[in-house]
C-alpha cells in the first residue's frame, strides 16, 4: 500500500472519529437544550428566544479562526439552534392533553346516553337555521324513523352580513329542546358569546363553536369551563395544528368532552364552497384522542355530490358526519343552496347503510320514541 493511501486512511479513520465525537457533543447539546426547554414551560416563557441566538452566533463568529468562513458557522450554527428549538416543541406537542401521546385510548365523548367516538358511526342533522318548530319538528320526526339521534340547528347565526338572518336567539334554543324531548334527541347548536355559555348549557346537549370562533379564545375558555360536549368546527383558514391547539383550550379548563370538526377550508377552488381536507381526517385521528366528524353541507356546499364525499369522510375514519337538512330549502332562512330536503336525507343515510360505511340503526333507539 502507498504511502498516501496509508496517510488518506488514517485521515478517514480520524475524520470517522470526529464525526463520533460532534454527534456525541450534539446529543450533550440537545439534552442540555430539554432542560432548558422544560424550565421556560414551567416558567411559561417562549422557547424562542431571538437575542440570546443572536449573543451565541456572535461569539461563536468572534471564536472562528478558520477554516470555514463566518457565515458557513452562522449558517450552521443557525441549523443546530433550529433542530434544538424542534425538540423542545416535539416535546411540548407531547404533552398537550388532546394529543395521542398523552392519552393513547380513542375518547368517547357520551352525549348523555349517546356514545360517539366508538365504533358506530354518528350522524349530526338538522336546518342550517332554527326558523320554527314546525320547521324542526319535521327534520327531528325524520331523524327518528332512521334511529339516528343527533338533532342540530342553528339558534345564534354568525352570519357573513349583518343584515341576514341572525337566528331566533334563545327562543331558538327553546324549540330545539322541545322538539328533541318530544323525539328523544340529543341537541347540538352553535354559541357565539361567551356569556351565553350558562345559558346554553339549560338547553342543548353539545354546543357547537363554529368555524369563525375557532380562535376565539374567550369563547373557548367559557366551553371548558363547562361540563357539556363541544362540537369544536376548523377555522376557515386554519390549520390541523391550530384545530388542535383550539381544543386544547377547552381541554386545559377541564371538559374533555370534544368532538373535532373538519368542515372545509379556503382554497381557490369555485365550484365547492370550501375545500374539503380529507387528509385531516387520518391527521387529526392519528394525532388527537378525541373523535372527529366531518361536515358534508359547508365543506362542498352542494348537494349533488354529498354521498361520495360523507363516503370518502367516513372511509377516510371520521366518527360522524355533518349535514343540513332542511323540510323546504328553497325557502331556508339561511344556507338554502346547500340543504337537503327530507327525501334526499332519506336517500343519502340509506344509501351510506347500503355500503357499510354507516352502520343500520339500532332497533332500541327507534323502538324508544318518546311520543
Ligand atoms: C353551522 O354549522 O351552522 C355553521 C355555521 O358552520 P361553520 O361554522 O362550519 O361555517
Ligand atoms: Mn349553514
Amino acid at each position: 500500500m502507498s504511502r498516501s493511501q496509508n496517510r488518506l486512511d488514517e485521515l478517514r479513520s480520524r475524520l470517522d472519529e470526529i464525526n463520533l465525537q460532534l454527534l456525541n457533543l450534539m446529543s450533550k447539546r440537545g439534552a442540555v437544550v430539554k432542560e432548558i426547554g422544560e424550565i421556560k414551560k414551567k416558567q411559561g416563557v417562549q422557547k424562542f428566544d431571538p437575542v440570546r441566538e443572536r449573543e451565541m452566533l456572535e461569539q461563536l463568529v468572534q471564536h472562528n479562526t478558520g477554516p470555514f468562513d463566518d457565515e458557513t458557522i452562522r449558517h450552521l450554527f443557525k441549523q443546530i439552534f433550529k433542530a434544538s428549538l424542534e425538540l423542545q416543541q416535539d416535546d411540548h406537542k407531547k404533552t398537550l392533553l388532546v394529543s395521542r401521546k398523552d392519552h393513547p385510548q380513542d375518547t368517547v365523548v357520551m352525549v348523555g346516553d349517546e356514545p360517539i367516538g366508538n365504533h358506530r358511526k354518528a350522524v349530526v342533522a338538522g336546518p342550517c337555521s332554527v326558523e320554527s318548530e314546525e320547521q324542526v319538528r319535521k327534520v327531528a320526526e325524520s331523524l327518528k324513523r332512521q334511529g339516528l339521534r343527533l338533532l342540530r340547528g342553528g339558534a345564534f347565526k354568525p352570519r357573513t352580513s349583518p343584515y341576514d338572518f341572525q337566528g331566533l336567539g334563545e327562543e331558538g334554543l327553546r324549540i330545539l329542546r322541545r322538539v328533541a324531548d318530544e323525539f328523544d334527541l340529543k341537541v347540538v347548536s352553535e354559541i357565539v358569546n361567551p356569556a351565553d355559555m350558562e345559558l346554553a348549557v339549560q338547553y342543548v346537549d353539545v354546543i357547537q363553536i363554529g368555524a369563525r370562533n375557532m380562535q376565539n379564545f374567550e369563547l373557548l375558555k367559557a366551553a371548558g369551563s363547562v361540563r357539556t360536549p363541544v362540537f369544536l368546527k376548523r377555522g376557515m383558514s386554519a390549520t390541523v395544528e391550530e384545530l388542535l391547539f383550539a381544543a386544547e383550550y377547552i381541554v386545559s379548563r377541564g371538559n374533555r368532552q370534544v368532538i373535532l370538526c373538519e368542515r372545509g377550508i379556503r382554497t381557490y377552488e369555485k365550484w365547492t364552497r370550501n375545500t374539503l381536507d380529507i387528509s385531516a381526517v387520518p391527521l387529526l385521528k392519528q394525532e388527537s384522542h378525541l373523535p372527529v366528524f366531518v361536515d358534508i353541507s359547508h365543506s362542498t356546499g352542494r348537494r349533488d355530490i354529498l354521498l361520495p364525499v360523507a363516503k370518502a369522510a367516513l372511509a377516510a375514519g371520521a366518527d360522524g358526519i355533518m349535514v343540513e337538512v332542511h323540510p323546504e330549502p328553497s325557502v331556508a332562512l339561511s344556507d338554502a343552496h346547500q340543504q337537503i330536503d327530507i327525501d334526499q336525507f332519506e336517500t343519502l343515510i340509506a344509501d351510506l347503510r347500503g355500503t357499510g360505511l354507516l352502520s343500520e340503526s339500532d332497533p332500541a333507539s327507534v323502538a324508544s320514541s318518546g311520543r
